[in-house]
């Protein structure tokens, strides 16, 4: 399988910046074709940035795609503030990041909620990169696969396949923080992803679940080439091209 490599660009950068990154980007994959034989690739910028990426896209579109950082769960109508699924495609976005931990813990997303935006974006032909991960608590309290066993069972809805979904495994406290989960532990974590997949969907196998936190050029092959690791969701590094195709190119040869 491919990797999947995803930049969540979060709240940052102004419009020239938000162009000038998509161009850099596009730039370094179009010269380096091996990096397509190995990966995909997708950013998700702010909403009001999206129509600007594509634009600096232009015809490469089939190197880069783009998707956003949240939908909502409503259709249409009077939901003052909300971007629905439907004006993501509608723009040509092909994915959507959904349960992000900043989400759960600033906007207070719950487990039901994410797999109700998650419908709502499978019903408009976006692939959700669907977030989970414990905070580091959980995990010094022996608690990590149990609580991510429960954002499984919930915030994966009913109609998810491998085309649709990609699950995003981030560890709440390796977020931002330079801190990675060890090899082992991500082997593990990912391991019990995959078989709690199996419970749920017939096409588990196929399924990408990528991992997510402080990955960087230093440790991105060897993170990328643990058992079940399908890509990475990048934060901080996918500010900087030469850092996210660095990422992309510590991927093994498929
Ligand atoms: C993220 O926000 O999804 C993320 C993994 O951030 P960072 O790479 O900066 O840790």
């Amino acid at each position: 399988m491919k990797k999947l490599i995803a930049g969540n660009w979060k709240m940052n950068g102004s419009l020239a910046e938000a162009a000038s990154l998509t161009e850099a980007i596009v730039h370094g994959i179009d010269q380096d074709h091996s990096l397509l034989d190995r990966c995909d690739f997708v950013v998700c910028p702010p909403f009001i940035h999206i129509e600007t990426v594509f634009g600096t896209v232009r015809e490469l579109s089939h190197v880069l795609s783009v998707g956003a950082q949240d939908c909502s769960k409503f259709e249409k109508g009077a939901y003052t503030g909300d971007i629905s699924a439907g004006m993501l495609t509608d723009i040509g976005c092909t994915h959507v990041i959904l349960g992000h931990s900043e989400r759960r813990q600033y906007q207070d997303e719950s487990d039901v909620l994410i797999a109700e935006k998650a419908q709502a974006a499978h019903g408009c032909d976006l692939t959700t990169i669907i977030c989970v991960g414990e905070t580091e608590q959980e995990r010094e309290q022996g608690n990590a696969f149990d609580v991510v066993g429960a954002q499984l069972a919930q915030a994966v809805p009913e109609g998810s396949n491998a085309h649709n979904t990609v699950i995003a495994y981030e560890p709440v406290w390796a977020i931002g923080t330079g801190k990675t989960a060890t090899a082992e532990d991500v082997k593990a974590m990912h391991q019990y992803i995959r078989d709690k997949l199996k419970e749920k969907l017939a096409d588990f196998a196929h399924v990408r679940i990528l991992y997510g936190g402080s990955v960087k050029p230093n440790n991105a092959q060897e993170l990328l080439s643990v058992p079940n690791v399908d890509g990475a969701l990048i934060g901080g590094a996918s500010l900087k091209a030469d850092d996210y195709l660095a990422i992309a190119d510590s991927a093994p040869t498929v």
